[in-house]
């Protein structure tokens, strides 16, 4: 199921999808669109992809997730990407999952 070229096709549509869409995308709908069976590996797939996004003078932008009960925001590294399955404060499950989108930053000429 995982093997290297599924992952390899699969990154360069999630680069497709972050770079055509321009708004955010939450992961549960990134997932779905591109078929992952595991959040792991979609989240292993976007620490990838942004390399390749900033070589192309791309930012990735993560917005945290929060929850959707009290409004909890989970605060994380900006360069950090979790989903967690607990509100820390009221410890409901109902987790807002975090959301991506690119930004074009300037480049050096
Ligand atoms: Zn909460």
């Amino acid at each position: 199921m995982e093997d290297s070229n599924t992952w390899q096709t699969r990154r360069q549509k999630l680069i497709n999808i972050l770079k055509e869409y321009g708004f955010s995308i939450d992961l549960k709908s990134l997932m779905r669109e591109l078929e992952y069976s595991n959040k792991k590996y979609l989240i292993k797939d976007i620490m990838s992809i942004t390399k390749t996004l900033r070589n192309e003078g791309l930012q990735l932008v993560i917005s945290p997730p929060s929850c959707k009960a009290c409004g909890y925001v989970f605060r994380h590294k900006k360069t950090e990407l979790k989903i967690p399955s607990k509100c820390p404060r009221c410890r409901e499950q109902r987790i807002e999952w975090p959301s991506i989108r690119v930004i074009l930053i300037r480049k050096i000429l």
